[in-house]
């Protein structure tokens, strides 16, 4: 009983709030009331799991804390979820000084609670950071950040295989400055959201469009960082594709027009006679934290994996495709068309490379597979 004791009280004194410059006594006081222990099974009545899909669902409690530019990051706290105050002059809507992050949270079968790979994350942002100029949020903060957001909002955390929280870090110039340069006081955020499939029907095969007009990064410009300025310009021809009947665009490279890129904003795989090609990572494409998995999950089942400039026409002669990030998990490709060249995959059905790699990958996330890369970092809760 006394080690019963002792061990909750631990858990509590770790979940006191910590001193914040934004924080206040009411900021505290919901902070301890909705961190009170042993709610891993606590979920929402309200929502109805199997009809999620990736969109909003505000959930109860944020993240945040502040810096100005030449001081450490202190650890922030939980609010309520909801705007947060912006002068009209913060570098972020003025410049688009920021930077997301994504992130899931799973319910495993185990009954675990965890979050797959959170520190590639956290030192994926701190690669953005200095490319923007902003001060990098050190990966203690973040990983405290991401745990504490979901142990708050741990409800709408959604059962095994239904979904999964997922988790939206920003990083943002949040100071006023009107010459362009780097904002005086910096905003690190976070907030959560339960989420079901990125792409409408599940895992049936996608039909994608090579976009002829648009590019999504040039070299040297900021596409291999999470630049929140990366995406809107892909919106105008996401939207034109949508239109058309098909679910995304592929960009190729800006330089010479030939090779895949991306898949929107997720990463391009191929396979062409039992071997995994995917476009070599040049600053002009994001390295994804799936397309790595994906990459060593392939390797370490035997499956050579070729990273390379993958010409369209090359993509376009293959035997199976398939792009992958957190949101999209593993969604496979069903056609490509490019101008009057439409090229199909299969049947409709993931090609069985695709579908190893997808089995093997939801496997661990959900621990119906061993975690053999020790790539699962338990939320305690
Ligand atoms: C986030 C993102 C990806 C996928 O990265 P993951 O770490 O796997 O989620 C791929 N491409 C772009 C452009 C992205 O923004």
């Amino acid at each position: 009983m006394a080690l019963r004791l002792s061990s909750d009280c631990q858990k509590v004194t770790k979940r006191l709030p910590r001193p914040s410059k934004s924080g206040g006594m009411l900021e505290s006081l919901i902070y301890m009331a909705r961190n009170a222990v042993g709610r891993v099974n606590e979920m929402s009545e309200d929502i109805d799991w199997d009809s999620l899909t990736f969109s909003l669902t505000p959930t109860d409690t944020m993240y945040l804390t502040e810096t100005s530019a030449d001081d450490p990051w202190m650890p922030g706290s939980l609010r309520p979820y909801g705007p947060i105050p912006m002068s009209p002059a913060a570098g972020v809507i003025n410049y688009g000084q920021g930077l997301f992050e994504g992130m899931k949270a799973f319910r495993t079968s185990k009954g675990r609670v965890v979050f797959f790979r959170p520190e590639e994350n956290a030192r994926r942002m701190q690669r953005g950071a200095d490319r923007l100029k902003m001060p990098p949020v050190p990966e203690s903060v973040f990983i405290d950040a991401v745990e504490q957001c979901v142990q708050a909002n741990l409800k709408w955390l959604p059962p095994t295989g239904k979904g999964a929280m997922y988790v939206r870090p920003l990083l943002m110039g949040s100071g006023p400055i009107l010459g362009v340069a780097p904002a005086p006081s910096y905003t690190f955020l976070v907030y959560v959201t339960p989420v079901g499939p990125y792409f409408k029907g599940g895992v049936n095969a996608i039909d994608l469009l090579i976009s002829e007009e648009h590019h999504r990064a040039a070299p040297g410009g900021s596409g291999g960082v999470k630049a929140i300025g990366n995406y809107a310009p892909g919106m105008m021809p996401s939207k034109k594709a949508k239109a058309a009947g098909y679910a995304e665009v592929i960009y190729l490279d800006a330089e010479t027009h030939s090779y895949v890129e991306e898949v929107g904003a997720a990463n391009f795989f191929c396979v062409k006679d039992g071997v995994l090609y995917t476009p070599e990572l040049t600053g002009t494409i994001l390295p994804g934290i799936t397309r790595n998995s994906v990459i060593e999950l392939a390797r370490h089942h035997g499956i050579k994996v070729v990273e390379t400039k993958v010409e369209a026409t090359f993509a376009m002669g293959a035997d199976e495709a398939f792009c992958c990030g957190t949101a999209a998990v593993i969604s496979p490709i069903g056609s490509i068309t490019k101008g009057d060249v439409k090229a199909t995959y299969g049947d409709g059905t993931p090609g069985p490379v695709t579908q190893k790699l997808y089995t093997q990958l939801v496997g661990i996330q959900n621990e119906e597979q061993e975690d053999i890369f020790g790539w699962l970092h338990e939320v305690p809760v």
